[in-house]
């Protein structure tokens, strides 16, 4: 039946007030039919992992992450279902023990309610698509209480924004209170054997469902201070930030992750 369709498209036109020429070529050349994409399930509502995720918080323990310190067990505390900032030891981020390179990754964060400080230190954590070393080392989407922009601050700071280098499109954020979420596609950045970048790291972020990072290339790692640069690493752990400031801890649950690079 396509072979006669076809054919038949091939046919020269009768209406010969139709300027335009033809297609030539053989149009089964640029229909693609494998590999077949996976029949997966998804979750039933609304964040909850599909089948093929792996969960790395399902709101019982921690035993998926370590402290990017040292690798030893991620001391943030577990209670009621969620996990919240241990901001009792200074530089305390944790780290996935298993590392990625491309994926979806899902999580929810919560500012606390009650949440104090102003700009980058009221409710300030952050989302490291890559750690690619000790301390905030690496690739960070800003975790920081922006709602409703009441809360000033740099906007390529802002909830939403891959740190200091680009600004989210809008702002969704919730209010304190209230559960946001992050859904990720996460391509990572790949090197030559020198060391310099054969393609650059790109990322799409929804934030409570709405688009607010549309597949942007970064420039580099995102840094605190200076411009952003691009160092060599295979695959690297996603890591969650304990900022230094003094405002009340946030929380986090339902993470997952889809590894793309299998
Ligand atoms: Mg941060």
């Amino acid at each position: 039946m396509l072979v006669s369709v076809w054919a038949w498209s091939q046919q020269p036109q009768a209406d010969k007030t139709q300027k335009r020429a033809a297609p030539r070529g053989n149009p089964p050349d640029t229909e693609v039919w494998q590999p077949v994409p996976a029949v997966i399930t998804p979750g039933q509502n609304y964040g909850l992992p599909p089948s093929d995720a792996v969960v790395l918080f399902d709101g019982t323990n921690l035993q998926q992450w370590v402290s990017t310190k040292d690798k030893s067990p991620a001391s943030w505390k577990v209670e009621g279902g969620v996990f919240t900032v241990d901001k009792s030891v200074r530089g305390n981020n944790i780290e996935t023990k298993q590392a990625f390179q491309d994926y979806q990754l899902h999580i929810e964060w919560r500012i606390p309610e009650k949440i104090t400080g102003e700009g980058q230190a009221r409710g300030n954590s952050g989302l490291f698509l890559a750690s690619t070393g000790g301390g905030d080392a690496g690739y960070e989407v800003q975790i920081v209480d922006t709602y409703n922009n009441e809360n000033k601050t740099y906007v390529n700071g802002s909830a939403g924004s891959l740190y200091k280098q680009l600004a989210p499109l809008v702002n969704p954020a919730r209010k304190p209170g209230e559960w946001n979420t992050y859904d990720i596609a996460w391509v990572a950045p790949t090197f030559n054997d020198d060391g310099s970048v054969k393609t650059t790291a790109r990322v799409t972020v929804f934030f409570n469902n709405v688009l607010v990072q549309n597949n942007v290339e970064l420039s580099g790692e995102t840094v605190f201070i200076g411009k952003p640069f691009y160092k060599k690493y295979e695959s690297a752990p996603i890591k969650l930030q304990a900022h230094g400031d003094p405002s009340e801890p946030i929380s986090f649950r339902n993470i997952w992750v889809r590894d793309l690079s299998k």
